[in-house]
């Protein structure tokens, strides 16, 4: 016997309609007004999902994936080489840069030869799945376990984050520095 493929439900929950009259009783809606009510108090005494953010914010998984760093050596010099493996890992398309080479007198800040003169990441595609990290062979670029998050804004401009927001703050690299040793 075949079945008609309207008849398929995939969600199981369709329902025949039919255009019976409502009986009295049907007609005064009492009933489904009450089981409507019913369903609201019932949820009045749920535990509720949503909090009162700003105010309150969620505890982060210890695997959260926050916002992107370009990490400093422990001599506070950029460890980013300007390869580009992370912008073609990256499934968002979310990273451009410009590679310039190192001058004499410059060892101090990039520790290759070569750096990203400009690195950029636009936060609006960008969907922290970490595999730019992944793909760093030169351990330069990471997404912090930070509680910050990336600020809301009006212009999209604003979403396209420059080497003056990712590169880790010189203090930090030298604290890290001094926990090591
Ligand atoms: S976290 Fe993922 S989407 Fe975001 S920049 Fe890195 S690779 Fe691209
Ligand atoms: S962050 Fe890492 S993968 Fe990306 S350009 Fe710099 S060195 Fe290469």
């Amino acid at each position: 016997m075949s079945t008609s493929i309207q008849n398929i439900s995939l969600s199981g929950r369709k329902k025949e309609v039919s255009n019976k009259e409502m009986t009295f009783m049907e007609s005064l809606y009492l009933v489904a007004i009450v089981k409507g009510l019913m369903i609201t108090i019932k949820h009045f005494f749920r535990k509720k999902v949503t909090i009162h953010y700003p105010e309150q914010t969620r505890e982060m998984s210890p695997v959260y994936r926050g916002r992107h760093m370009l990490k400093r050596d422990e001599q506070g010099r950029e460890n980013c080489t300007a390869c580009g493996l992370c912008a073609l890992s990256c499934p968002a398309e979310a990273i451009t840069m410009k590679a310039a080479e190192r001058k004499k007198g410059e060892e101090h800040l990039y520790r290759e030869e070569k750096y990203a003169e400009i690195y950029e990441i636009n936060m609006l595609r960008c969907i922290f799945c970490g595999l730019c990290e992944e793909a760093c062979p030169k351990d330069a670029i990471y997404l912090t376990v930070s509680k910050e998050l990336v600020p809301a804004n009006y212009d999209r401009e604003d979403f396209i984050f420059g080497k003056d927001k990712l590169v880790m703050p010189l203090e930090m690299a030298i604290a890290n520095s001094k926990s090591v040793n």
